[in-house]
């Protein structure tokens, strides 16, 4: 199954608990809209490059679409469609105003100058702008894509449309970005577990944590989890990881990255591969870079006992009834990582307002809207008796549903 026919999977039995009218269940599969573009700019040498670029969106039944933009060369029409679809489910259960999309450019911007990408990043912005928007589709950061490319998106799409900041989140602090979106999605990881936690007793200190992908979730996920008196036993990235089980130095080793790049030659653990990271004797292991990393054929070996997703769709639906299976508890990424997009819409309510909150303000706020999501996933368990995720979606389209019938076919 690919990812797009795992979210369809969730969504159906989801639709199917609640009795949600299958005339409503056909609007809530497919989505509204698919551009796909090509994406010609100059290389320093004067060749002519060409990519293709996809902006999806999802549904906006409950506000304008929301989400990422990611720059790899996995990036195909399906999965942008699976990932913006997620997008739906995921505003819907943290319940902010928005809808769901997601784009990318299929390419892998490590091989080309900074100057390239910013080309590539204007000309896919120029070549979209009529799709996005403050109060239709609003990008933000994904894989590969970071508050410097947000600024270009910005200041592409002003060159249209004059001053325009809403129209995409996770902009630098210093033009329009708001405070605590650097580090949202990674410490809302914290604020899900904790929230967990309190239900089923359990402390964060030393609880053993392992995470893997080591950019901006990942690493700020570590930071959070090692800052609150967790042991982070290993972390990887793309060039593989590092275990240390009386702890990493977290802090040394995000110093070491910003001078290398990757983790790599990092001399404070002993190194492993990903998959051995995967399945490592922990408390709670923490997927943080791409998708289908946890499947049926090594969801048998995971030791951790909690799941929490920072990816999105890192695990399969095999895996997924695997773990069910074995205990494993799952917290599902349309919860667990939901925190970027929480603090984009606090980013694009001050954008509109044109005022600033300050850090505390954000990371409060921040707090109580993951809290409140995680009782009402963990209420919807309850009521169903099922797992998280069934759970989440459950709540997710009850809540689209119900928004695309009050607002009618017409
Ligand atoms: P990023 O580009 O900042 O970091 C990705 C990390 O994954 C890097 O450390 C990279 O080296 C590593 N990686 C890449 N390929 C790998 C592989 N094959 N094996 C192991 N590691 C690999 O991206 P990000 O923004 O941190 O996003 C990571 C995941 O979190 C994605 O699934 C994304 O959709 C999801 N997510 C991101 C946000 C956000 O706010 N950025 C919000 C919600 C979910």
């Amino acid at each position: 199954m690919s990812s797009l026919e795992y979210v369809q999977f969730y969504v159906r039995q989801a639709a199917q608990r609640l009795n949600i009218p299958d005339r409503i269940v056909r609007l809530l599969m497919n989505p509204d809209r698919t551009v796909k573009v090509e994406v010609a700019f100059e290389r320093d040498d004067g060749e002519v490059e060409t990519l293709v670029g996809y902006r999806v969106q999802h549904n906006n039944a409950r506000g304008p679409c929301k989400g990422g933009l990611r720059y790899h060369p996995t990036v195909d029409e399906d999965e942008v469609i699976a990932l913006a679809s997620l997008m739906t489910w995921k505003t819907a259960v943290v319940n902010i105003p928005f809808g769901g999309g997601k784009g990318g450019i299929a390419f892998d911007p490590d091989q080309y100058s900074s100057a390239e990408v910013e080309r590539a990043t204007r000309k896919f912005i120029s070549r979209i702008r009529e799709f996005i928007g403050p109060y239709t589709d609003i990008p933000a950061p994904d894989v590969n894509t970071n508050p410097q490319v947000m600024a270009w998106v910005m200041d592409e799409y002003s060159k249209y449309y004059g001053f325009q900041p809403a129209v995409v989140t996770g902009k630098p602090v210093e033009l329009h970005g708001s405070e605590g979106r650097l580090d949202a999605t990674g410490r809302g990881l914290l604020y899900v577990l904790r929230a967990y936690l309190e239900k089923v007793g359990g402390d964060l200190t030393g609880l053993r944590v392992a995470v893997q992908g080591f950019g901006n979730v990942g690493s700020f996920a570590a930071l959070c989890f090692y800052e609150a008196g967790a042991r982070v036993v290993a972390v990887s990235d793309v060039s593989g990881g590092l275990y240390r089980p009386d702890g990493l130095p977290i802090p040394r080793l995000i110093d070491w990255v910003q001078r290398h790049r990757l983790l790599k030659g990092c001399p404070e653990g002993e190194a492993i591969s990903n998959e051995q990271l995967l399945t490592l004797d922990c408390d709670v292991l923490i997927p943080a870079a791409l998708g289908n990393v946890l499947t049926k054929d090594n969801a048998g070996d995971v030791r951790a006992r909690i799941i929490l997703e920072g990816a999105n769709a890192p695990t399969t639906a095999e895996a997924d009834a695997i773990f069910q299976r074995r205990g494993v508890t799952v917290i599902p990424d349309i919860l667990a990582n939901a925190g970027g997009v929480t603090v984009s819409y606090f980013e694009w309510t001050q954008n509109l307002q044109q005022f600033r909150w300050p850090a505390t303000r954000v990371y409060a706020e921040l707090e109580s809207v993951l809290r409140q999501s995680f009782q009402d996933v963990w209420t919807m368990a309850e009521r169903l008796k099922c797992d998280l995720r069934t759970a989440a979606y459950a709540l997710a389209v009850g809540r689209v549903a119900r928004a695309t019938a009050l607002r009618g076919l017409q």
